[in-house]
């Protein structure tokens, strides 16, 4: 019989020894199950040309056309940069390994079919080494397949991987990767059958149908995974649910004093969602609930009130924020309420010093600290708590449901579990919200504070930025203060800093009489949080920053906000950052910067931004548009992270993955663990009740 592709490791592999193992450890693979099972996220596709003016920046493409010139550049390394024409728009080919000769290959004029990586570069899009070849008007594709693009790490070739997994699906037979679903579920392929497919397309399936994922080899795999998300879901639950927590008072004398101090009064909607909560509270069950509401409605607060009940009767509060910045501000605002009402606020986080960081593990440890708020440091593992009642996390989809999961399992003592408020201000379709998280009951804030005067949003085309400017100075000359936000495609944070850095001078030399700050993603936690601080204070007029301030940061009195390059931004994110304006009683205003010409997508984007300024609908538009698999699929939600399913396209499927989940649990609770074994090695492993 042959041996379970589940228990062999990778290094029975030809070729892979510890230090590959390593690398490969790196994608999560240990065994040649997880190879089999590690999905190509794209394909590379030479079947067709692509016009230039519609290559993005990190796709791999076939293009063609003609050279324009070809010159030996002295940048910082020295490189041969041939431009490239093909009446649609142009790019160029740049090699910094080259030979004089090469020159003689891209004579003006000559037709060259070239094919590689498009990347933003010095002069617009580039390919660096693309593979070339000259060729005739109308020369005929050759008869390309499509090949593997697979989720990869640093030192790990496509190539090398593709051959891992080739290597691997050698060893694959019915008894050493068997099926777990039931034969009754009627599929078109069979497991192996589905595995070829992705991995080695056969030559008519188009890359437009497989990045679709509804190629049905990948709906058998889709509707597999997802029977294992619920069965796992299904896990979580059973475990929680025999779990006791504290029971707390709905009637609670403190959370009254508490919005006492506060100098508003709540809206309808915070006192609602408050009352649910405090309903969760006093049952001997976990609450586990999810609050969305909209940027600047309120959810701190409400967070707080939910504090009240917990510290009121002996229990301590954690509370969690994804950034320093946002966990420092909930740290200030917390403690100035509570140690008010005699309560003592503990600060965590990686980056205070050891001594500070002592004090505060020693206060939480003995239980003298009521409340303590901080960053991931929050759940590592010197982490004791005394007496932990409840969570809370803000700005949900930072964090992974992993580490949700950690947070909770530190408050587990004696089998007790502490209550756990989850905060976001992502709207997600309650639908998506039940499949995706299974387990969470949710709220909404649907209401804004009152006085709340819209953000008047306007787009504008770069060749107005000496008007923007002009327009800052007006604002900040009146006393009121302004962001700049500069954002990169690129998704590296020194690059990114330095394009910041780059403007904040600029903006100085135009700006000579404001006071500028600049945040970005690589100063030290301290320098940021000095920078914000006096920025909050009243101290700068103007800050310069990257998409670091995205998320939860509250400052009033701040009334315009310019953001550069608008159009590359998702509608979540232009919301979010939208957010920081708007958050005074003074009229403010939004201006989206952008570089025409305009793709159909960027023109839809701003004119929705344009348009309204509610969260909730634009997180439809941002649905239709991207539709649900960006929205959800992706990292930034802290959702599970599917490989081939997605739980809104593949909604058909998930009733009756539901329902399988359900029945293998009874029925086969040995094949429903290997299937989470299988699609989720990471998930925490529950002891079976
Ligand atoms: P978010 O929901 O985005 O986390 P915050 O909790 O940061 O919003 O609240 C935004 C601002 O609104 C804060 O300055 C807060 O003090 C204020 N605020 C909250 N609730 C009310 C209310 N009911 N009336 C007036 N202002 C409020
Ligand atoms: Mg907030």
């Amino acid at each position: 019989m042959s041996q379970h592709l589940a228990h062999m490791s990778v290094q029975q592999l030809k070729g892979v020894g510890t230090m590959l193992a390593d690398k490969l450890a790196k994608l999560g693979l240990y065994t040649l199950q997880d190879v089999l099972f590690h999905l190509p996220r794209d394909y590379e596709d030479r079947s067709h040309i692509t016009a230039i003016n519609a290559a993005r920046s990190g796709a791999s493409l076939l293009l063609e056309g003609e050279v324009l010139s070809c010159d030996v550049q002295n940048g910082k390394r020295q490189s041969l940069a041939v431009r490239l024409s093909d009446g649609s728009g142009q790019i160029t080919l740049r090699f910094y390994h080259f030979y004089p000769q090469q020159k003689e290959h891209f004579k003006r004029n000559t037709r060259v079919r070239v094919f590689g990586e498009v990347r933003l570069g010095a002069s617009g899009l580039e390919m660096y080494h693309p593979e070339y070849k000259a060729v005739r008007v109308n020369e005929p594709l050759p008869d390309a397949k499509l090949t593997a693009l697979y989720p990869t790490t640093e030192g790990l070739t496509q190539a090398r991987l593709r051959q891992l997994v080739g290597d691997a699906l050698v060893f694959a037979t019915p008894q050493s990767l068997p099926e777990l679903l039931p034969p009754f579920i009627n599929q078109r392929f069979d497991l192996l059958q589905a595995l070829h497919t992705v991995h080695n397309p056969p030559n008519h399936i188009k890359r437009e149908l497989l990045l679709l994922r509804v190629h049905p080899a990948q709906q058998r795999l889709a509707f597999e995974e997802l029977t294992a998300h619920q069965i796992s879901l299904a896990q979580r639950r059973q475990h929680v649910q025999i779990l006791q927590a504290p029971v707390l008072a709905a009637d609670c004398p403190l959370a009254t004093q508490f919005l006492d101090l506060l100098p508003f009064s709540i809206t309808n909607a915070q006192r609602r969602v408050w009352q649910e909560i405090a309903q969760d509270l006093q049952q001997a069950k976990a609450m586990l609930r999810l609050v969305q509401g909209d940027v600047g409605a309120g959810k701190t607060v409400v967070a707080a009130l939910a504090a009240c009940h917990a510290i009121a009767q002996g229990w301590q509060v954690a509370l969690m924020a994804p950034t320093e910045i946002l966990a420092e501000q909930h740290f200030i605002n917390f403690n100035q309420w509570f140690s008010q009402l005699g309560f003592k606020v503990a600060w965590l986080s990686g980056k205070q010093s050891t001594k500070e960081r002592n004090t505060s593990l020693t206060i939480v440890a003995s239980g003298e600290a009521h409340i303590v708020v901080g960053t991931h440091a929050l759940f590592q593992e010197s982490v004791q708590f005394g007496r932990l009642g409840l969570v809370i996390i803000d700005e949900q989809h930072r964090f992974g449901v992993e580490q949700r999961l950690a947070l909770r399992q530190k408050g587990e003592q004696w089998g007790m579990c502490p209550h756990q408020l989850i905060m976001t201000a992502t709207p997600i379709p309650r639908t998506l919200a039940m499949s995706a998280y299974g387990d969470l009951d949710t709220s909404v804030i649907d209401e804004l504070p009152p006085n709340r005067t819209p953000v008047t949003t306007v787009a504008l085309p770069n060749a107005r930025r000496a008007d923007v400017i002009e327009r800052v100075r007006a604002n900040c000359q009146t006393g009121k203060q302004a962001y700049w936000v500069c954002t990169l495609i690129e998704e590296s944070e020194q690059l990114e800093a330095q394009a910041a850095q780059a403007i904040y001078e600029e903006l100085q030399q135009e700006l000579p009489e404001l006071r500028l700050g600049l945040v970005h993603g690589k100063l030290k936690a301290s320098e940021k949080q000095a920078i914000m601080a006096e920025f909050k204070q009243g101290n700068l007029d103007l800050l310069v920053a990257t998409t670091v301030i995205e998320v939860g940061v509250d400052v009033p009195n701040s009334s315009l906000m310019i953001i550069e390059n608008a159009e590359r931004l998702g509608l979540a994110q232009l919301h979010q950052l939208r957010g920081r304006v708007g958050r005074g009683s003074t009229v403010s205003y939004c201006v989206l910067m952008y570089q025409p010409p305009l793709s159909h997508m960027g023109q839809e984007r701003l004119a929705i931004m344009r348009a309204t300024t509610d969260g909730f609908l634009i997180a439809e538009k941002d649905l239709e548009l991207r539709g649900p698999g960006e929205v959800l699929g992706t990292k930034q939600t802290g959702l599970v992270e599917f490989k081939v399913a997605d739980l809104a396209r593949d909604q058909q499927l998930l009733k009756t993955a539901q329902q399988l989940a359900r029945n293998l649990l009874k029925d086969n609770p040995h094949n429903a663990q290997a299937l989470v074994q299988r699609w989720l090695p990471n998930a925490p492993k529950y002891v079976a009740v």
